[in-house]
């Protein structure tokens, strides 16, 4: 038999590894460390209770330590743990860098220790059954392939370790573990706002830096970079603002070459595409033009072609700080009445060299969806909004609506009418729900 001690009574080792030692024979769980809080007295009366790695440590007969922490915290106590003569189990990520990595294999090897990574989601049945059929030659031979996991909160949760910036946290170690992530969108929130927008540009900008740390620790992974200026201004625009005859409104021609800018720094910080959700006419073509010039003729444009002014998108807005400071965007957003325009506008954009087209917000758009899966040969992408999401999940609260059966049926809806790819913020739970 042996004796395991648990550090960290999280999510991870609440629902999981606390059970999992239970549940197997020749482990038995000795003690849990749990720094604050008595939910792992509560649930374990029969287990010890420690309150520091160095009490959990000074328990002699434990032999194997099973580390879910905060991601950071890995690779110390890990080491620590080692040096103290004790086999350890480390959960995913194993730790934020290869460096950390290979000094603790190095380490252990050394005291002549065990050291490994659990990766739970390598041994799912769904997993396996992917790799099954694609070895075995199932679907023959594959040439492109496409996934997604988005997030499904628009707002950062106070608090969470997960959320700030620090080596070890983001989407990327918290998700990506569990089964490496193929495609992103990035939005961005910069320090400091101006009237142009020009920290979007700035080569250690926000997005610019997460394009390059993605790309450094998945290169495989492919990275979209939403182009506006609206989450840079401070007056919360999409463009340039100009007065004339006391009228303050955008600038079309001055935003962009601005779009440019910013859609060439993107690219060259190594997006694979670049996405304008700005609405200026000619964008598409100015972003074309531009990546052409600099040798980024790979990198691809996904064109928010039909955006409509809507009432759908505030929670959004709200999340990146980006409403307007006067008036509204609906002198360069769509009129929600005015299909015909929104055709033209998609016609205008894959003219101009778009490779994908979306349509922005999709509920109450879906004939717009389905005109333009009947019109155009591109893949045509649907935008499920920050308002959409936040409905079914507000009226789902007060039990007003059965907000798993609502969420499908929308889902459904969107590609029924035509939608190849859908962004929406129920990705996760409809990826967990069709997962079972
Ligand atoms: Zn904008």
């Amino acid at each position: 038999m042996i004796d395991v001690g648990l550090i960290g009574f999280g999510l991870a080792g609440r629902a999981f590894h606390a059970q999992v030692i239970r549940a197997t024979p020749g482990l038995r769980l000795a003690a849990i460390l749990q720094r604050h809080g008595n939910e792992a007295a509560e649930k374990y009366p029969d287990v010890r209770v420690v309150r520091s790695v160095e009490e959990l440590l000074d328990i002699r007969d434990i032999r194997l330590v099973v580390i879910a922490t905060p991601n950071e915290t890995h690779a110390p106590i890990a080491r620590q743990c080692l040096e103290a003569g004790r086999d350890v189990v480390v959960d995913k990520p194993f730790t934020t860098t290869l460096k950390e990595a290979a000094g603790l294999v190095e380490l252990a090897r050394r005291r002549g220790r065990l050291i490994t990574v659990y990766q739970n989601r390598r041994y799912d049945g769904d997993f396996q059954a992917i790799r099954q059929i694609v070895s075995d030659g199932t679907l023959g031979r594959i040439v492109r392939f496409e996934t997604n996991y988005d997030r499904f909160r628009p707002d950062l949760k106070p608090g969470a370790w997960r959320e700030r910036v620090s080596p070890g946290s983001g989407i990327l170690f918290d998700l990506a573990p569990h089964m490496i992530d193929h495609a992103l969108v990035l939005f961005g929130l910069p320090e400091t706002k101006d009237a142009i927008g020009s920290s979007s540009w700035d080569p250690s900008g926000p997005v610019q830096s997460a394009i390059e740390g993605i790309k450094r620790a998945v290169p495989g992974m492919t990275v979209m970079a939403d182009v506006c200026l609206c989450e840079y201004t401070d007056h919360g625009h999409c463009g340039v603002i100009v007065e004339r005859n006391g009228v303050k409104d955008v600038d079309n021609d001055e935003t962009l070459p601005l779009l440019m800018k910013q859609a060439v720094s993107f690219a060259a910080a190594g997006a694979d595409f670049v996405a304008p959700s700005d609405m200026m006419d000619g964008r598409v073509g100015a972003i074309r033009r531009a990546l052409d010039e600099r040798s980024l003729t790979e990198v691809g444009i996904m064109a928010y072609s039909a955006k409509f002014a809507s009432g759908f998108y505030g929670p959004f807005r709200e999340a990146a700080e980006s409403s307007p400071q006067f008036g509204d965007r609906r002198t360069y957003q769509m009129d929600p009445a005015n299909i015909r325009e929104a055709l033209r506008e998609m016609e205008l954009d894959a003219e101009e060299g778009a490779d994908m087209i979306m349509v922005k917000p999709a509920l109450s758009y879906l004939d717009v969806i389905r005109a333009a899966r009947e019109r155009f040969e591109h893949p045509i992408a649907a935008y499920n909004v920050s308002g959409e999401y936040s409905m079914v999940k507000a009226a789902a609260e007060r039990g007003w609506i059965d907000g798993p059966r609502v969420m499908n049926e929308i889902l459904t809806s969107i590609k029924r009418a035509g939608a190849d790819l859908i962004i929406t913020y129920h990705a996760l739970e409809f990826a967990e729900s069709v997962a079972g």
